[in-house]
């Protein structure tokens, strides 16, 4: 696609990038430890690696994966070694039902990034794991994925859940994300999955690019509705933040700007009741304060947002004097 007045080109998205910073695909990964909530009730375990590993193939507007990414095809044993590191370093084993995700900032399921000869190293590595998550495109979700459930399933049925990007179903903003995925991709992987027998986790963005102002809650709704609709039991709701040179060509034209703390509130509150006892949703509390705007209260925002995704159970709203944010968007 070239540019057009609204939409950028992959090639200019990836001329506006910074620098990436150089990746050893032999060393330890970054890797964190913290609760999630289960759906069935109460908090389990997850541990997090950040696999290094080839650049995914799509160019997302909103996108700054790439930076812990390798320029080259990642190498056949790589990946392994950088879990066994990972898991070498837990200094006790992982509770029951604890949970992996094994995230690579690309696509789990495409052979550049994670080649299918180590789908055998992983899947006995997560084997103390009573659930793995991996993070995959809608169109790469296929026979790969298939095997992997069955790999692991080994233990117990329905042990893999693939987390797929939703990001914002909006019908101006989806055609021009870069994703390359439609409404119609994001429903025939979600069948896939339903069919093989694995779960869905849906990303949903919070301040998505190319959403006209008015609409900018309506649809972070309308794309969790969606995905809920299509099965998924874990909505992240992720907070679009700056810095990958695009997103600031893109509000320089009026067609972004940051998520506000309150949108974030807002977004989590009402997804929490959209999913009832459908599904987990949390929201994404990492980097919020580069998004807070009021010292008085970014703190204590934070904590609720942390709180309500371990919990599930909303609560009021803070109310702050000094920045007034405690209220509703649509109400001020
Ligand atoms: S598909 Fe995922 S990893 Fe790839 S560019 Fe889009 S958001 Fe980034
Ligand atoms: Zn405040």
């Amino acid at each position: 696609m070239a540019d057009s007045p609204s939409a950028l080109s992959a090639t200019t998205i990836r001329a506006l990038r910074g620098a990436k910073p150089a990746a050893d695909p032999w060393a330890e990964p970054p890797w964190n430890l913290e609760r999630e909530r289960r759906l069935a009730g109460g908090t389990r375990a997850a541990l997090t690696v950040f696999l290094t590993g080839a650049e995914c193939p799509y160019t997302c507007v909103f996108c700054d994966l790439w930076q812990h990414t390798l320029d080259e095809a990642t190498p056949p044993g790589a990946l392994p070694e950088q879990l066994r590191r990972v898991l070498e370093r837990q200094t006790s084993p992982p509770e029951p039902d604890a949970c992996l995700k094994l995230y690579n900032a690309s696509n789990f399921f495409e052979p550049r990034a994670v080649p299918e000869i180590d789908d055998e190293a992983l899947a006995r590595l997560a084997e103390p794991f009573d659930r793995v998550v991996v993070e995959c495109h809608p169109k790469l979700v296929g026979e790969r994925c298939r095997h992997f459930a069955e790999r692991l399933a080994g233990r117990q049925d329905g042990r893999l859940e693939v987390a797929m990007g939703f990001e914002s179903v909006h019908p101006r903003a989806l055609p021009r994300l870069g994703k390359g995925a439609t409404r119609g991709d994001l429903e025939r992987a979600a069948g896939r999955l339903e069919r093989f027998g694995v779960g869905l986790r849906a990303f949903v963005l919070v301040g998505a690019p190319y959403v006209p102002e008015p609409e900018r809650m309506p649809s972070v709704l309308d794309t969790v509705r969606f995905a809920l609709e299509l099965g998924a039991r874990h909505v992240s709701l992720i907070p679009v933040r700056g810095g990958n040179g695009a997103l600031e060509v893109l509000a320089g034209r009026g067609e972004w700007r940051a998520p506000t703390v309150g949108e974030i509130e807002e977004a989590l509150d009402r997804s929490l009741e959209l999913a009832g006892a459908a599904a987990v949703v949390a929201a994404d509390p990492w980097d919020l304060e580069r998004l807070a705007t009021c010292p008085e209260c970014a703190g204590t925002r934070r904590e609720r947002i942390e709180r309500i995704g371990l919990t599930g159970r909303t609560e009021p709203r803070i109310e702050c004097a000094r920045c007034g944010e405690g209220e509703p968007v649509e109400q001020r």
